[in-house]
């Protein structure tokens, strides 16, 4: 049996249904194809479970400053309680994607596909769909060092699920992921090592996040160990035996890979429709998200593009009114800014100090330490920052950097002005919100130092 559709999309993550919802909007005929359940990575195993974990483990800090506000608080924690309460928020957001594509008139196949030609998509379960164009949105999946007992270890997909709760983690890796969930283990009361291969966890931040946010590990207790890999891993009773690359040993209740994600392009029949890939497996795609066959297009993930949630969902949208509604829109990716839920937080937008020194001749660097009010009345030592990055000629501001709490919301706000290229002068002018954090924004007075020619001068 065939039937015939003007899209269909192949994937029922965020850009994927973003795309399918809006192009029906244009009057197409659309079908969505997913073999698991729709959502994506980020409802089913990623940002949205990941924040609910984040949430979890940020209680242990508001009962520590809490008898410093009167409180007394005798609090356990139970791992399944979470689990099944984030498995139940989680099903309830499923179903609300699946309702809205239902709803936008998109008929859903919950099926395997594979592209047979240009405009041919085969489910498994045997029926073939026609389409006038295909939408590749089949995102990412981790990727695991080829190294001997790979499998021993697990992946973010399975920290979603673990039976029990870990006494002890090593977590491998120095990015995102590595991060959020030393965060969250270290939060939840589990004893976590941090390997990263590098000699600073989140290569390509801001210097002074990165380094706030391994003194801030350090202090909650998280092991580092830097220049060091996992080079074998080994099954030793319930737990798992790990061998380093500086011929150290040391075993593990759970290990977890966090060593990166490619793109999901096996096994799709992208060759029958000479669809290019790169060396990574990402699917080539141009401005507007076409790849090298005409009729079939790409977002999200599996694009290898930044791979971020809000950023696929803009793919979509640019794909659909490029495709279905005869405006041709790119998506820009000049400032996309991104938080990292760590503890602290980090909200980042725009250049870093390196980038910027590297792009502009002379800039100005603003940065405010302090702790956090509500630290200030406790014991608790953790500081929180705020950090401008200025063009000297013309002010503009180039990056902010925060490390704190809110940092994530806070960075959303920011990014507006500097989407409309705003300057110091522009922040300065704003009066400030007393007692905020966000009020250091509006209120940093001289550059902390300047740097000329890549060199650091007084200000
Ligand atoms: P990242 O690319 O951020 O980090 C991967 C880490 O693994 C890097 O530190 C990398 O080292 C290291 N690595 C890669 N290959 C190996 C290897 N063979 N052996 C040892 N270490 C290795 O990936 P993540 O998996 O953390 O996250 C994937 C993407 O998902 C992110 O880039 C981000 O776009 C997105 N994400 C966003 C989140 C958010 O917005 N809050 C949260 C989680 C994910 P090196 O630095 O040397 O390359």
């Amino acid at each position: 049996m065939s039937e015939e559709f003007d899209l269909v999309v192949i994937g029922g993550g965020s850009g994927g249904v973003r795309a399918a919802r809006m192009a029906a909007g244009f009057g197409a005929k659309v079908a969505v194809v997913e073999e698991y359940r729709f959502g994506g990575t980020c409802v089913i195993r990623g940002c949205v479970p990941k924040k609910l974990f984040v949430y979890a483990s940020r209680f242990p800090d508001l009962f520590d400053v809490a008898p410093s506000f009167g409180w007394q608080v005798d609090a356990k924690f139970d791992w399944p309680t979470l689990l099944a309460n984030k498995d139940k928020e989680i099903a309830r957001l499923e179903n609300i994607y699946e309702k809205l594509l239902d709803g936008s008139g998109v008929t859903l196949f919950h099926d395997r596909a594979t592209i047979t030609g240009p405009n041919t998509v085969a489910l498994k379960s045997g029926e073939t769909l026609k389409a006038g164009h295909i939408l590749v949105a089949t995102g990412g999946a981790p990727f695991k060092p080829s190294i001997e007992g790979a499998e021993l270890g697990i992946t973010s997909n399975e920290a979603f699920h673990l039976e029990t709760l870990p006494k002890t983690i090593l977590i491998e890796g120095g990015g995102y992921i590595a991060v959020e969930f030393a965060t969250i283990f270290s939060g939840l009361g589990v004893d976590t090592t941090l390997v990263y291969r590098g000699d600073r966890i989140l290569r390509g931040f801001d210097p002074d996040v990165r380094e706030g946010l391994e003194d801030a590990l350090r202090e909650r207790g998280v092991r580092l160990r830097y220049g060091y890999h996992i080079s074998k891993l080994e099954k030793e009773g319930e737990g798992v035996c790990v061998n380093f690359s500086h011929d150290e040993q040391a075993c593990f209740d759970a290990v977890m890979f966090a060593t990166g994600r490619h793109p999901n392009t096996s096994g799709l029949g992208l060759e029958s429709a000479g669809v290019e890939r790169d060396q990574t497996g990402a699917i080539v795609v141009d401005a507007y998200s076409r790849s090298s066959c005409p009729s079939i297009y790409a977002v999200g993930d599996v694009t290898g593009r930044a791979a971020l949630t809000p950023v696929a969902i803009r793919e979509g949208a640019a794909f659909a009114q490029t495709v279905f509604n005869n405006t041709p829109t790119r998506v820009p990716y000049d400032l996309i800014p991104t938080a990292v839920f760590s503890e602290p937080e980090i909200g980042t937008a725009g250049l870093s100090e390196d980038l910027a020194a590297e792009r502009f001749r002379s800039i100005d660097v603003y940065i405010a330490r302090f702790r956090p009010m509500m630290n200030t009345m406790s014991e608790r030592p953790d500081k929180m920052m705020f950090k401008l990055i200025t063009e000297t000629a013309t002010g503009r501001v180039l990056g902010c950097h925060i490390l704190g709490p809110g940092a994530g919301e806070m960075i959303q706000l920011v990014a507006i002005p500097m989407g409309m290229n705003a300057t110091k002068a522009d922040f300065d002018r704003t009066i400030a919100i007393h007692p905020t954090a966000a009020e250091e924004l509006v209120t940093l007075k001289l550059p902390t130092y300047r740097v000329v020619d890549g060199e650091k001068v007084t200000v």
